[in-house]
């Protein structure tokens, strides 16, 4: 199954392909256990990740994320959970399942592999990504039950560069293909890399020599990265690869309030940041952290009135 590939395949022509929101901080928002890795509520939440995949459904949006983002030992903030390897392998078969069930069989699912912990030594950070990948790989009755993999909230291309270099000797992802994307930083001038100061250009360049297996290129999470700050990763991505472009920021950067952390971008404005990039040349748009169903409604119903959304996942 290459349905991405077709769909990327069309052009703009196709429209944006609408994906979901936040996946952390939903799951949070809806009640979900603090203090644990929340991925593993994949397997003992799991109704309440299907009611996540549910709600960015009914918003509108095509293609879904899996609840897996450090869903590996050596990814974990803190300290280690005390979970074996059978454990991490079976929430992440688990997170695909529960993605591809809730989303049915003309959604597209996304499964996430989020950045390693900077202080683990980079041949193990990948040797543990690769179990991670594999784990995502998995095909169920149907056939093969993710779509493509999302290496996402990157911020060194050296080991995103390494781990492609791994997944472009193994056959599961290669016709599928992968997504790459970055978690840029605003607020020291231009957007940056952090804590190595690369920029777009630099990104683009470690994840280009790995086409065919890399189908698209990216931005999303981050810090202070306002809608000025994601049109200048888009133009520059635009300036140095014809990658098909994904992008899903966040609803801006959350100020610390006495009931939690409060997102400043509404769905309104999340809106009209969704029409300014699907017009700057993004293909696959959707939200990260602190966006809701409600953002993506409302970016919705903006990109389908301004003729920009793709109406299914058909190529
Ligand atoms: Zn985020």
């Amino acid at each position: 199954m290459d349905r991405l590939r077709r769909i990327l395949a069309s052009g703009s022509a196709g429209g944006v392909v609408l994906l979901d929101g936040g996946i952390g901080t939903e799951l949070l928002r809806l009640g979900a256990p603090s203090g644990q890795p929340l991925e593993g509520c994949n397997l003992s939440h799991p109704q309440l990740v299907r009611q996540v995949h549910a709600g960015y459904r009914a918003a509108g949006a095509i293609a879904h994320k899996t609840n897996t983002f450090l869903a590996r030992p050596t990814a974990q903030p803190g300290a280690p959970s005390g979970h074996d390897r059978e454990w991490w392998q079976r929430c992440n078969c688990q997170g695909v399942r529960l993605a591809r069930d809730s989303v049915g069989a003309e959604g597209l699912v996304f499964a996430s592999l989020g950045p390693p912990r900077p202080e683990v030594p980079r041949a193990e950070a990948i040797a543990d990504a690769l179990a991670q990948a594999t784990a995502l790989a998995q095909s169920g009755p149907q056939g093969q039950l993710a779509d493509a993999l999302l290496i996402e909230t990157q911020s060194s291309p050296a080991f995103v560069a390494g781990l492609l270099e791994a997944l472009d000797r193994w056959p599961e992802w290669q016709d599928r293909g992968v997504i790459v994307s970055f978690a840029y930083r605003g607020d020291q001038g231009p957007p940056r890399l952090h804590p190595g100061g690369e920029g777009p250009e630099e990104a683009a360049a470690a994840v280009q020599r790995f086409r065919p297996l890399v189908v698209a290129l990216g931005a999303n999470c981050g810090r202070e990265m306002g809608l000025e700050a994601l049109e200048e990763v888009v133009r520059r991505y635009r300036a140095c690869t014809d990658l098909p472009l994904f992008l899903s920021p966040n609803a801006g950067t959350p100020a610390a309030t006495p009931e939690g952390l409060r997102w400043p971008v509404s769905p309104e404005e999340f809106a009209r940041w969704a029409e300014t990039l699907a017009r700057g040349g993004v293909r696959l748009l959707g939200g990260c952290c602190g966006t809701t169903p409600a953002h993506l409604a409302a970016a919705a119903d903006r990109l389908r009135t301004a003729g920009l959304l793709a109406a299914s996942a058909q190529p």
